[in-house]
């Protein structure tokens, strides 16, 4: 045997020990993970001290949590927003995170989805503004739907993949029916913050209202933005009757 011959073995051996690799450097893991130890340990978390509605997290680093500016002069359609980690990484430093949701959603590798969805439930916590008493369970989970042609371009919706993931953790049922988007919009990725808000406006509708009425919900992204999705979401939801409707995503752009 080879030295080339024993190599390939030993990949194939690998390969049926260790089935996952790291989403970012393919390392091996031991488990159905997304990131290895290192990759992971690049991820920033957003942490407190951050506003109480939107999640920003702010740059001092210290201090209690308090309501933005941006929030101030604008309060936003949905109560609360909190993200996992930060989406983008100062520059020149690795992006683990960004690099695993880019395979997830472009390449469609739904082993990568189910991964993160994975990472997302285990770090799902509720907003808790302070001397507000215990959290409030949710009714529903609610992914931010994508249009029917993005829909049919990509073949899934990555947000009803991670709101599954939620929703098992929470116990709470995940309902892709009740939000949809009726009409494409352009990506937001280029657009000022004002023109995001008027790219999504009415771009939504609330199927059946009645299971919309009185109910607390959760609605699921992959990444948080300016928030002018999520935002015109929450608007429809409450135009439609919701309770409240707070905001969970894998990831949040963060101003460096
Ligand atoms: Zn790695
Ligand atoms: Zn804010």
């Amino acid at each position: 045997m080879t030295a080339t011959t024993i190599s390939a073995a030993a990949r194939t051996a690998l390969t049926v020990l260790y089935p996952w690799r790291c989403l970012n450097c393919a390392a091996g893991l031991a488990s159905d993970r997304a990131f290895c130890p290192q990759c992971q340990g690049w991820i920033q978390r957003i942490h407190s001290p951050l506003c109480t509605r939107c999640g920003r997290p702010f740059a001092s680093g210290v201090g209690p949590d308090h309501i933005c500016h941006q929030c101030l002069q604008q309060p936003p359609g949905f109560r609360h927003a909190r993200a996992w980690a930060a989406y983008n990484t100062s520059s020149g430093s690795p992006q683990p995170l960004r690099q695993g949701i880019l395979v997830f959603k472009y390449a469609r590798n739904m082993r990568a989805g189910k991964a993160l969805a994975g990472l997302m439930a285990r770090h799902f916590s509720r907003a808790q503004e302070p001397d507000a008493g215990p959290a409030e369970d949710y009714d529903r989970v609610i992914p931010v739907p994508l249009h029917l042609t993005r829909l049919r371009w990509r073949g899934f919706n990555q947000s009803l993949i991670l709101a599954r993931g939620i929703g098992l953790r929470i116990n709470a049922p995940v309902d892709p029916w009740l939000l949809s988007r009726t009409r494409p919009t352009q990506p937001q990725t280029k657009l000022s913050r004002a023109d995001r808000r008027a790219n999504v406006r009415g771009a939504f509708r609330v199927h059946t209202p009645a299971l919309a009425k009185g109910k607390r919900l959760l609605l699921v992204d992959d990444v948080y933005t300016s928030g002018a999705t999520v935002e015109e979401c929450a608007r429809t939801l409450y135009q439609n009757g919701a309770r409240s409707v707070d905001v969970f995503t894998l990831a949040r752009v963060v101003d460096l």
